[in-house]
This record gives structure tokens, C-alpha cells and sequence, in this order.
């Protein structure tokens, strides 16, 4: 994943998305999220905006292609990655 800086939104210009309904991309609980994915399939800042709604710690929707519960995942990966790390460095 790219280091991105959280306040940088210039890659908000270049989104795939831009126009579309966004409604999309805040669907109801347990409505599809496929429509919105595929739009982020194809979107060119995809990685910008995961890691914006990672670092923004945004709860709802579908940012970079993933849903919060993907993003969760994300993020629950990178703690453990953290401490792993950490506990490698103290060792
Ligand atoms: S990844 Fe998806 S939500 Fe993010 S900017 Fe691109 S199209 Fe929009």
C-alpha cells in the first residue's frame, strides 16, 4: 500500500466516482456493494482512497473498494503486523 498523507485530497479529483450517485457507495445494511466495487475496479486513486478512509478511520461505506467490514480486516491485520514488529525490534 502507498503511504498517503491523510490531509492530501488532490487524488479526489481523478476518482472514478466522481458523479455518481452516492447513495452507491453508502448502500443499506445488507443491500450489494457489487455496483459500487466496480466502479472502484476500475477507479486509478483506489489505493489513495482506502488508505484516506483507513487513516480517517471512516466507518461507513465503500472507500477504495472495500466495505468498512474489509477495512476492519485491513486494519486488525496491520495492529498485529505492528506489535509483530515491535516486538522484533525490543527483542
Ligand atoms: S476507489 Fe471507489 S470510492 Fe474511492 S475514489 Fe475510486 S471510485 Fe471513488
Amino acid at each position: 500500500m502507498n503511504a498517503v498523507d491523510p490531509s492530501d485530497k488532490t487524488w479526489q479529483d481523478m476518482a472514478n466516482c466522481l458523479g455518481v450517485d452516492p447513495d452507491l457507495f453508502f448502500p443499506e445494511r445488507g443491500a450489494s456493494t457489487r455496483e459500487a466495487k466496480e466502479v472502484c475496479r476500475g477507479c486509478v486513486v483506489r489505493d489513495e482512497c482506502l488508505e484516506f478512509a483507513l487513516a480517517n478511520g471512516e466507518k461507513f461505506g465503500i472507500w477504495g473498494g472495500m466495505s468498512e467490514r474489509e477495512r476492519r480486516r485491513i486494519r486488525r491485520a496491520r495492529a498485529i503486523a505492528r506489535r509483530a514488529a515491535a516486538s522484533v525490534v525490543s527483542a
